[in-house]
């Protein structure tokens, strides 16, 4: 396997892209990186991940942070629970180790947010330990590198890729090494059209040799996503510019522990009252905004009240426009207030 080694890490220094949390091995900046990664483009990370280390620049700074600030500066990212869970995560570093990340696998493997996948490119990328990881393009590289014919997501397969990534990273720069799995998988082993003409490990690769590039990795057959009915009010107080509008924190998951406009599936009526408010309700929907995700695809009636009377709490509170600014909502609650909150 020495080849691919060589050949992966000759490859990664000439070509690799220069990006932000490539300049730095702080155990915590390359934490708040990969949690930002998972399941969001680089491009779209960059920003973010330089605005929150610029306001969280260690990890005593954000664990003293409260969860709305930090929240805010995920707006738009989605996914908010990995906000919650690094912020939980961080906050243990600070109470357990005073601050630093610990260097010990299985110790960070403890932390809360922190699975094996986190653990291991903390542990590779900031502390040089022979640790394996394993993401979607590692998942599509190995696939196809090593010829498995198993469907990905499976767990079989899914132990299976973490053995052989554990298997192939002891040696010089784990690191780097696993780092350029990734860049492989991100740049020229893509799902469509691979470049294997510029490959540095395609005279290794199982599925170049035979002909099988285009079929593998063999996908999981997926379920259609169900269709939910909800609707949502835009419950407001007062009029013009000093016009309040309700937002409810509840557990919801679609809202990841953010501020959102209340929201059920039945009624609007039901909504509100789930939300503990009383208003003067339209009778019609003002507007229908889809909303898909991976497995459901949301179709939201989008109702307005006026008038709207209830009691402030930790979990229910009137915002201004201003106020909506700073505070984390999410994006669908975003794209549900600006079809209504003008006019
Ligand atoms: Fe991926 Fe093609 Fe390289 Fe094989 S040869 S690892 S399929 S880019």
């Amino acid at each position: 396997m020495a080849p691919i080694r060589q050949k992966l890490l000759g490859w990664y220094d000439k070509t690799a892209r220069d990006l932000p949390w490539r300049h730095t091995r702080d155990p915590y900046a390359v934490w708040v990186s990969e949690v930002m990664l998972q399941q969001t483009r680089v491009e779209t990370v960059i920003p973010y991940f330089q605005r929150f280390l610029k306001s969280f620049p260690t990890p005593h700074a954000l664990a003293e942070a409260d969860e709305d600030t930090v929240l805010s500066h995920w707006s738009g990212l989605g996914y908010y629970r990995r906000a919650r869970l690094l912020h939980a995560g961080v906050r243990e570093v600070v109470a357990q180790y005073g601050g630093t990340v610990p260097e010990d696998g299985e110790a960070r493997r403890a932390l809360p947010g922190v699975g094996r996948y986190t653990a291991g490119a903390i542990g590779s990328i900031a502390f040089d330990k022979e640790e394996p990881i394993v993401d979607g393009n590692v998942t599509r590289v190995l696939a196809r590198l090593l010829r498995v014919k198993t469907p990905v997501g499976t767990s079989a397969t899914t132990n299976r890729l973490w053995e052989e990534a554990a298997r192939l990273v002891p040696g010089e720069r784990p690191g780097d090494f696993n780092q350029a799995l990734m860049e492989l998988g991100a740049t020229l082993c893509t799902p469509k059209q691979p470049r294997c003409e510029s490959c540095p490990v395609a005279q290794e690769c199982a599925a170049f040799a035979h002909g099988e590039v285009d079929t593998l990795p063999v996908p999981r057959a997926r379920k259609a996503p169900t269709e939910v009915k909800l609707a949502a009010v835009v419950a407001t107080r007062g009029r013009g510019a000093d016009r309040e509008v309700w937002l409810v924190k509840g557990d919801q998951p679609l809202f990841g522990g953010l501020w959102g406009l209340p929201m059920a599936q039945g009624s609007a009526r039901t909504a509100l009252r789930e939300a503990g408010l009383q208003a003067r309700l339209g009778s019609e929907p003002v507007g229908e905004v889809e909303h898909v995700l991976t497995h459901r695809r949301l179709r939201i009636d989008l109702y307005r009240a006026s008038a709207a009377r209830g009691k402030e709490s930790g979990t229910r509170r009137l915002f201004t426009a201003n106020d909506l600014e700073t505070v984390g909502i999410s994006t669908l609650t975003k794209k549900l207030l600006a079809s209504t909150l003008r006019g």
